[in-house]
């Protein structure tokens, strides 16, 4: 059965989320799932996708919440950028230990979005939103950046890297729910430049230089452990 994913764009409308350095949280959260979406139909089988707004409008957090669950939807994602001072990528469950579909999925997510953003791990946590504690399936939120910090905010103004984001939401959904790529999807195969390189540094030291975004992830998978400091670089 295609499992039913529910994409969830922070904020819209009247709502325009945190704001910063000229730029609207509920601009970002609709392209990062925008994109998240067209990679997942472009590229993976064996799913369908609802999103809680397709514009720029006014949707409570019922509202998002109730529609996954009349819906029946089997995972919810929602996204969104962090604000209030501070810099990298954290995603939130709604307990401790949540479901084993739960913990795969912040765990694939978190793993890619890093490994392609370049950004300080803020870890994995979990807490009391309503997304989390109202969607009555499994359920992930990521705060991606930090509106408000320029170095962040920086690399939000660009619409590639913002795509790049709703990319790695979208890769790490498929792998943590077993979704298949499509045969005809899959990248050309070229030899990469050394300048190319995905770059992993774990406390300071090298532990690995990759041409595959998946191979630093399951890199930085392997390493992510309790203090541990972990640097992904795209140089
Ligand atoms: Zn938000």
């Amino acid at each position: 059965m295609a499992k039913k994913i529910f994409i969830d764009p922070g904020h819209g409308g009247k709502d325009p989320g945190a704001t910063g350095n000229g730029l609207k949280e509920k601009d970002l959260t609709l392209a990062i799932a925008r994109e998240c979406r067209r990679v997942l139909q472009q590229e993976y089988t064996g799913h369908s996708i609802r999103m809680s707004r397709e514009k720029d409008q006014t949707v409570s957090l019922r509202q998002r919440t109730e529609e996954a669950n009349r819906w029946g939807a089997h995972f919810f994602l929602s996204i969104h950028i962090n604000a209030g001072g501070g810099t990298g990528f954290e995603s939130y469950r709604y307990v401790k230990q949540g479901s084993a579909m739960t913990m795969a999925v912040q765990k694939e997510v978190h793993a890619v979005v890093l490994a392609r953003s370049g950004w300080k791990d803020r870890r994995k946590k979990w807490a009391n939103f309503h997304v989390l504690r109202e969607s009555k399936m499994p359920a992930v939120l990521t705060e991606n950046g930090f509106i408000d910090t320029g170095a962040d905010a920086a690399k939000l103004k660009d619409p590639a890297f913002v795509k790049k984001l709703g990319r790695a939401h979208a890769e790490g959904l498929a792998k943590a729910l077993g979704l298949k790529k499509k045969p005809s999807s899959a990248p050309p195969v070229s030899a990469p430049k050394r300048d190319q390189l995905i770059r992993v540094r774990v406390n300071g030291k090298q532990a690995g230089a990759f041409a595959q975004p998946e191979n630093a992830v399951d890199l930085v998978e392997k390493v992510a452990k309790p203090g541990a400091v972990i640097d992904v670089n795209m140089v």
